[in-house]
């Protein structure tokens, strides 16, 4: 795992008259799970999409594991992001699923196969392997989706609303697994979220955007104590 460092980072869309990030500056602390929480357009998922290299700053500096990678592509970043909408291969197993980002790994074929069991094992799905995504509820759809960032073992993991798909009852249990993997693990997790109470029960620190700046941040305990 390895820290993440945002220094000034401003990023402004084409065509765009305002900044969507306006001179962030930010670190997330290795092995932490760090919150970006506030209201929908504050900016959020681009901070995250800039950490990942899928957008690229306009200004500003990213550094991980205190190497800077602000002018990295997302392929030669160590970094891997689970969205909220799974995003699985309807066609592939779960374990296919799990498997796939491990192909291009370099590792011997034996080896993907027991690290995507290994993963699938960590999520409570290692009797699921054979099935296909349709046949998963969505709380396992996103538990697969979890294991199949984990078993690439990133420096950093990023969550984009993880929950939003699933029903009250889930999205607690899910949220839940998401932080006992991460503490057990020692992962870098930024985790996106409009949801106060989610970011409250999940989070080492939480980062309160609004109108493309930081508003506030601190521990949870900080914030729910605040005036
Ligand atoms: P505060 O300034 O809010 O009192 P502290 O510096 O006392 O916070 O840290 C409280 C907790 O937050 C500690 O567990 C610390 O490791 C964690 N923490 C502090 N800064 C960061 C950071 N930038 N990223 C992740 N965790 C952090
Ligand atoms: P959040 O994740 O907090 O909802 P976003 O980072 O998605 O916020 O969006 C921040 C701002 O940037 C919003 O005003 C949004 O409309 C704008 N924005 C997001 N993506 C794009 C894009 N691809 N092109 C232009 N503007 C964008």
């Amino acid at each position: 795992a390895a820290s993440v460092e945002f220094r000034d980072v401003t990023k402004i869309y084409p065509n765009a008259k305002v900044a969507a990030v306006d001179r962030i500056s930010l670190t997330v602390e290795q092995g932490k799970l760090v919150t970006l929480l506030g209201p929908s357009g504050c900016g959020k998922t681009t901070t995250l999409r800039m950490i990942a290299g899928l957008e690229m700053v306009s200004s500003g500096q990213i550094l991980i594991g205190g190497e800077d990678v602000t002018k990295l592509p997302a392929t030669d970043r160590d970094v891997s992001m689970v969205f909220q909408s799974y995003a699985l291969f309807p066609h592939m197993s779960v374990r296919e699923n799990v498997e796939y980002g491990l192909k291009f790994s370099g590792y011997p074929k034996k080896e993907v196969g027991e690290r995507a069991m290994a993963g699938l094992q960590l999520v409570g799905l290692q009797d699921f392997g054979a099935r296909l995504p349709s046949q998963l509820s969505g709380g396992q759809q996103q538990r697969v989706a979890v294991a199949r960032a984990l078993v690439l073992e990133p420096q950093v993991l990023l969550f984009d609303e993880p929950l939003s798909n699933l029903d009250a009852k889930l999205r607690r249990q899910v949220r839940e697994d998401i932080r006992d993997i991460q503490t057990k693990l020692g992962l870098t997790v930024v985790y996106v979220t409009h949801d106060q109470e989610e970011a409250l029960a999940v989070s080492d620190r939480i980062i309160v955007m609004n109108n493309a700046v930081i508003a506030q941040e601190g521990t949870p305990r900080d914030l729910y104590d605040a005036p």
